[in-house]
């Protein structure tokens, strides 16, 4: 009885009532606004100079790089027209040493190179009749044509944009480590070596996976309604939206198509509220921050995306195992006294690390609605080492896995809800749907957990049940791919 009670009373320090996500929607607009009028606020609200999104009629053969993490991705897209695309892809692991070369012409070299590869593998035909047609022209204006690949370059390290094909490295992140490329525009360094290699390909476009994910469901998205926002909930969290210009009261420096009066905003929503005037703030979620590598920032993310939610929930599972008297995972034939030794828990367990529980296994809880829990026993045995978890265990485990998660579905209605109010489109004549995509594994995998941001989008105040069932979530894929070409195409239209 007493580790059911002590459970009800943890995981009530998770709930979000209606009132927090109303306190929440109105502070979430004040920082937007807040970010759009100065810099060095806690959204940064950065102009993308993407100035409108496809609406599914877009035509062409275009290239998609993405520089990340680990791998190097090349693909081509072929947009159809008809909000279909086809997707060639393939993906090169980057060697060490190319992270911490000397210059920056060797990493970008070796990019542009597995560049050329691409194309002499998938596309040789157009690859040869450009080679062909240099051949016979001699200045570089002379060859300048819709032959020329348009490329979508997806970043994915801090750049400071100051055009659409044009932003400089601020700094590396990630394990890459080359001076030489500190300050410098990431866009030019690729042109360069592409260049070199006198590929038909130019540096169209420089994406952030967000606008990307935005771009890609405003194409793919079923009707004409074009798409409002784009959301990623994975590791990290973070939106993309169109605004209006003449919101947008920061200078806006370089060139951008000013036609639209359209500007698609990358919020960087993952560091709304740092200062914590509305976010909730459990001990878990303080004891997670203090020992993060950044205290004090990415507060909102550090409730919401994947990355973080299986380390509160073992950060609380940790602390229930520190009162014996609860009896959590309980080895009652341990003569040992010490909190580790006393449970049926594998001292090699993640359970005892930091970062040591996925959030997958939030997902089985959530699905698993057996009555002895079987699924959610077998996986804590498999993933977390626990033996013999009880069936009042396993409850107990789900319950705090459910608190944690929902708790994260109802923030992420908060940023959904405050750019819908900030976009007007509910108040707009008509019935039309208000369109977002959304991509990562949280949003994918996580069940009922777009059923959990409906629910509290119901209780948003200007809003409402009605309002909720106008508004569309549905999932972005291949943002990196076909988000990345449909900025190269609207880049190529500006040119
Ligand atoms: P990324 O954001 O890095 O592109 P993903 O969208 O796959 O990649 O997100 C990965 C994150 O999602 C990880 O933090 C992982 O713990 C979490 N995750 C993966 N699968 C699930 C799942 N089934 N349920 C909940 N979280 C998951």
């Amino acid at each position: 009885m007493a580790l059911a009670e002590e459970t009800k009373r943890i995981a009530a320090q998770f709930e979000y009532t209606d009132d927090d996500v109303n306190k929440g929607v109105h502070e979430f607009l004040r920082q937007m606004n807040e970010g759009l009028e100065h810099d060095g606020t806690s959204m940064s609200q950065i102009p993308t100079y993407v100035t409108g999104v496809p609406n599914g009629t877009e035509k062409g053969l275009y290239l998609a790089v993405d520089l990340g993490g680990t791998n190097f991705r090349v693909c081509s897209i072929h947009l159809n027209g008809d909000t279909t695309f086809n997707l060639t892809y393939s993906k090169i692991p980057i060697p060490k040493e190319m992270m911490v070369a000397e210059q920056a012409s060797d990493l970008f070299g070796f990019l542009a190179k597995q560049i050329e590869l691409f194309l002499r593998t998938h596309h040789e035909d157009h690859f040869e009749a450009h080679i062909r047609r240099r051949q016979t022209v001699s200045t570089p204006e002379g060859y300048r044509d819709e032959q020329i690949f348009r490329l979508g370059f997806t970043f994915s390290f801090p750049v400071r944009q100051v055009g659409i094909n044009k932003g400089t490295l601020m700094r590396w992140t990630k394990g890459f480590d080359i001076p030489d490329a500190v300050g410098k525009d990431v866009c030019a360094l690729l042109q360069q070596e592409i260049d070199r290699l006198h590929l038909p390909v130019k540096v169209a476009a420089l994406v952030n996976d967000t606008v990307g994910t935005l771009m890609a469901r405003s194409y793919t998205s079923p009707g004409k309604t074009s798409t409002l926002l784009g959301a990623i909930f994975g590791t990290g969290t973070n939106g993309a939206y169109v605004e209006k210009v003449t919101n947008i009261k920061k200078p806006v420096e370089g060139d951008y198509d000013k036609s639209t009066g359209l500007m698609v905003i990358n919020t960087e929503w993952g560091s709304f509220d740092n200062q914590l005037n509305v976010l909730p703030n459990t001990s878990y979620d303080i004891e997670l921050d203090k020992k993060s590598v950044n205290p004090g920032i990415q507060i909102f993310e550090k409730r919401v995306s994947g990355m973080f939610l299986g380390e509160i929930v073992r950060l609380v599972i940790v602390d229930m195992l520190k009162k014996p008297e609860i009896s959590l995972f309980k080895d009652e034939n341990s003569s040992h006294n010490d909190w580790k030794s006393t449970t049926t828990i594998g001292p090699e367990s993640g359970v005892f690390q930091q970062w040591g529980i996925d959030s997958s296994i939030m997902s089985i809880a959530a699905a698993d609605g057996t009555p002895d829990q079987s699924s959610l026993r077998q996986e804590l045995e498999k993933q977390l080492h626990i033996y013999a978890a009880s069936l009042e265990d396993a409850q107990a485990f789900r319950t705090v896995a459910n608190a944690v998660g929902r708790r994260a579905a109802r923030l992420s209605a908060v940023a959904l809800g405050a750019v819908v109010l900030q976009s007007g489109k509910l108040q707009e004549a008509g019935d039309d749907p208000v369109d977002i995509g959304v991509d990562g594994s949280l949003v994918e995998h996580y069940p009922f957990f777009r059923d959990m941001i409906y629910e509290a989008l119901a209780a948003v105040d200007g809003i409402g049940p009605e309002g909720a069932k106008r508004i569309r979530i549905g999932i972005a894929k291949d943002g990196s791919g076909v988000g990345a070409a449909l900025i190269a195409l609207v880049a190529a239209n500006m040119e």
